[in-house]
Parts: C-alpha cells; structure tokens; sequence
C-alpha cells in the first residue's frame, strides 16, 4: 500500500514486458499469484473460492473457466481476463466433438454400404437415407451419404 494524500491506493505493478508466460492455466494462475505476492489463501479470499478451488486450478484438474468466474479471478490477479482465457482447454468438449466426428464417419460408410436403418445420432428417431451420385473435381463419378431425421434437425451431409 502506498499513501497519496488522503487515500490509500493499493499498488499494483503491470506484468513485466520480458515475463514469460507459463503456457497452462495452472502455471499461469500460480506465476500470476506469486508475482502479487499472494498466498492461495490470499487469492481464494480476494476471489471469494474455497482454498481448494483455487488449489485445483494450480494443480491442473480444473482447466477452464465459467465468464464470472474468469473475471474475478483476473480481477484478483490484476490482469485482462483474456490472460486467462488464451490457456483455457476444454478437453472434455474436444473429445466429445471428436467423438461426434468419428460417429458421422461411421454413419457415412454405413450409409454408402446401402443401409438405410440407422437411428438419429442427436434424437434416436428415424433418419432418411439416401446416397447421392456426383462427380469429384477430376470427373469421376462418386458418391456422398446424405441423411436427415424425420423428427429433429440432425442433417448429414
Ligand atoms: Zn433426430
């Protein structure tokens, strides 16, 4: 704290030009914690967390954060919210969209191999199949799997 006058202003150094900032947001909450001189403790009462969320941030099991609660943390750490958000990693909304990749791989060959008794990925329903005919740039004939649902708006194509 420095005293100006009449008021105390808490003095809060910018982030150092030369940093180098940790690439996770585990290292980086931890790097930013410690270049303001906090404890977890000081952090988790400035953000008003339980110590152990703060804990789990800097231990990498939670690696990405709800709007409010980026904010408060950044504001905490007195930096941009988006120094947090550039490290943030869905890993579970990855997999589940390359899960979903991999099944619309899988309905495509079925549906090329002349199936047309497949269920709605998104509603279970049943989808309308049906192969369409063209020609790849070169002009060779080829065929595309198209699919709808009769009952949601999951189209294949
Ligand atoms: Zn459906």
């Amino acid at each position: 704290m420095i005293y100006t006058g009449k008021n105390f202003v808490k003095q809060v150094k910018p982030i150092p030009q030369n940093l180098e900032l940790a690439p996770t947001l585990a290292r980086r909450v931890f790097q930013l914690r410690e270049l303001r001189n906090m404890t977890v403790k000081d952090l988790a009462k400035s953000c008003r967390m339980p110590i152990g969320r703060i804990e789990d941030i800097e231990y990498g099991l939670e690696t990405w954060l709800s709007t409010t609660d980026r904010q408060v943390l950044a504001k905490a750490l007195v930096v941009e919210p988006v120094l947090l958000q550039e490290v943030e990693t869905r890993p579970q909304l990855l997999n589940e969209s390359l899960e979903r990749e991999i099944k619309l791989r899988e309905i495509t060959e079925i549906i090329l191999q002349g199936r047309t008794d497949l269920e709605c990925l998104d509603c279970g329903h049943t989808l309308k199949c049906s192969i369409q005919h063209g020609y790849d740039i070169e002009g060779r004939p080829i065929q595309f799997a198209k699919a709808f649902c009769l009952k949601c708006p999951f189209i294949l194509r």
